[in-house]
Parts: C-alpha cells; structure tokens; sequence
C-alpha cells in the first residue's frame, strides 16, 4: 500500500510501505477515504533530524472497516468510522474519566511501529475503544468537517475548556491557524461575548470573523498585550487560548489573561520552561491544557456538525489526492494554506 514517509526536514514522502492488517484480535483494519496534515506535523517537517528508516505520518483520518479481529465487539465491518489522533482502550480508568490521551493502553498514530492516517490503509489498535461510527456516507458534503472532529476541532474545543470559556465571557485565542480558528467557533458555541483573534494573516482573519471573533488584534508581542488590554477597559480577558506553542506567543497569552482568568494551552510547547512564573502566580491565573481527549468530545461536537451549527470544515483550503501530500506540507508550511484535505 501507500502511505506518507517523514525522513527528515523538508523531506516527506509518498512511497510502497508494508500493506496494514490484523495483528491483535482488538483490532480493526480501516481504508482512509479522508485524511488531513496537521500544524503538529510541521514541527518534524520543520525540524525533524535525518532518518534511514523514516517515520510514517498523519492522525487525522476517517474511514471504512474492512475487517475487525476476534474480540472487537462494536465496530463492525463497513462501518464508517473517525478516528481520534489518540488510541484508547476505552475502559481504563483516563479513559473512564475522559481522558483518553493518557489511555494505560493507548498511544499515537504514525512513528516507526504504527500506521498513519496519511496512507491508504491503517491497523487500528483498541477498535472498540478508539473508533467512533459515523452516521453518514462515505462522500457526505460534510466530511470535512467530520474530518476535523479527529483533532483540530476537538483540540480548539479542549482550548476553550480548559480556559473556562462560557457564557458572556471575555475571550482570546492567540493564534489562528486551524486550531484557533476553531476555537474561535468553540468559543463562540460556549457563548462568548468578546472573542480576540490575535492573529495578521488575511485569509485566516476573515475566517475567524465569520466563524465569530468579535475583535483582530494583528500586531505581537508588548503591542499586542497593550491592544487587548485597551479592548477590555484595560482588565484582560477571562480566557486565552493558546494555540499556537512558541515562548513569544505563551508570553503573549499569559500577558494578555486578567487576574482570576484561565489560559487553555494547546499549542505543543517548543520549549522545556514556561514563562511568566511570578505574574501568573500573583495574578491567581489557571493554566491548563494539554493534548485534547479528542475521543470524549466527538459526541458532543457531532450533532452540531450534523446539524449545521459549526462549519469547522471552512478550516480546510486546499485538498488533494495521496500523492500531492509533500505538496500539501509545503503549501501549508509555506502559509500558502491554512490546512490540508486529502481525498482518496
Ligand atoms: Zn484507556
């Protein structure tokens, strides 16, 4: 089959890589009918150091059953299934408490030992716990945005939970790629009064309006702290979301976050050490966040995508067939394209 082949910076590939089946009887064999490139696969794109035996890609993916092993019990052959960007049993206890990124026997798609969802194929590990069915067909005018319920969507959504967004709330989301824009569309659906994209890129500024941000903020760093503390009577707001990952813009959120207030990070830190210390401590300021449980959010996200409320699907501006996914990196990498679709 073929499949995505990271092998170092700048050189991702599309190549014949071992076909994906059944090896444990938890496990289910699904053939992608959509994929998407994330901004967290950038970061190896970026950085990533010389590899022989490469790294296969992508965690964003949905698709249709083509076998289940022995002891799978819910998922059934044809079903159309989204996969979160995280495996999980389902049962243990993270799991039981929504937490399924720390899942005692989950893990992570792609790496040196599991499929991708960049590739034609991929062996699900944990099925039953992992999957989740999709009640419509494959070619569904909806399926990008169903796409983005596997990680962008459910990410903005975790940002905005853990900053406490909810109604008539005072709201930042630093950083509008797909992941803050869809936080401006979970802030906005946790009923926000004021929402700041902190942001300068024109097409994603335009996105974020019609998806909800009451207020742009273009410029960084101290500018951008003084701007929002003028758009909020001088106080900050309640909530930032963090999404984007750097030292500047978690100095940037933490700066911009009012006593009392919370900052929802889901931006992977590039860096050991967290800033601002002293201020945070004395300003009593929650931070939060993490990698997003993708899997216990999907069913409360679901209906409003079915339903129409949310469009986060608007994310995506370019799409191609497997083998333009280098080109997708570079277009996306190159902010020609906020994100990337791939149709099979
Ligand atoms: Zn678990």
């Amino acid at each position: 089959m073929r499949a995505t082949v990271m092998y170092g910076a700048g050189d991702v590939r599309v190549e014949n890589v071992p076909d994906a089946k059944i090896i444990e009887p938890t496990d289910a064999l699904l053939v992608v009918t959509r994929a998407a490139i994330c901004g967290s696969d950038l970061w190896p794109y970026k950085k990533m150091e010389n590899s022989e035996t490469g790294r296969r890609m992508g965690h964003e993916f949905i698709g249709i059953v083509e076998a289940v092993g022995a002891d799978v019990r819910k998922i059934k052959v044809g079903d159309l299934v989204a996969a979160p960007f995280a495996w999980s049993d389902g049962t243990c206890i993270y799991c039981q408490e929504g937490l399924q990124t720390s899942c005692l026997h989950g893990g992570f798609w792609g790496g040196t030992k599991l499929d991708g969802g960049q590739g034609e194929a991929v062996r699900v590990p944990q099925a039953d716990g992992t999957l989740v069915p999709l009640p419509v067909g494959k070619d569904h005018a909806l399926m990008p945005s169903l796409l983005t319920l596997t990680d962008v969507m459910a990410t903005g959504h975790h940002a905005a939970i853990s900053a406490k967004v909810g109604p008539g709330k005072t709201v930042a989301v630093v950083g509008g790629g797909a992941v803050g824009l869809c936080g401006v569309i979970a802030a906005k659906r946790l009923g926000a009064e004021q929402i700041i994209l902190l942001d300068r890129h024109t097409d994603r500024i335009n996105l974020a309006k019609e998806f909800g941000a009451t207020d742009i903020v273009s410029k960084r760093g101290e500018e951008a702290i003084a701007r929002v503390r003028e758009l909020t009577k001088g106080l900050g707001v309640q909530s930032v979301l963090e999404c984007v990952g750097y030292d500047e813009s978690t100095r940037t959120a933490l700066g911009i976050v009012r006593p009392g207030g919370a900052v929802g990070r889901v931006g992977v830190p590039q860096d050991e050490v967290m800033p601002a210390a002293q201020p945070t401590f004395f300003s009593n300021i929650t931070i939060a966040g993490g990698p997003a449980p993708a899997r216990a959010y999907i069913e409360e996200l679901l209906p409003d995508v079915l339903e129409g409320r949310i469009e986060p699907g608007r994310v995506f501006d370019w799409a191609g067939k497997l083998d333009q996914v280098p080109d997708g990196y570079r277009a996306m990498n190159a902010r020609e394209a906020i994100k990337a679709i791939i149709e099979f």
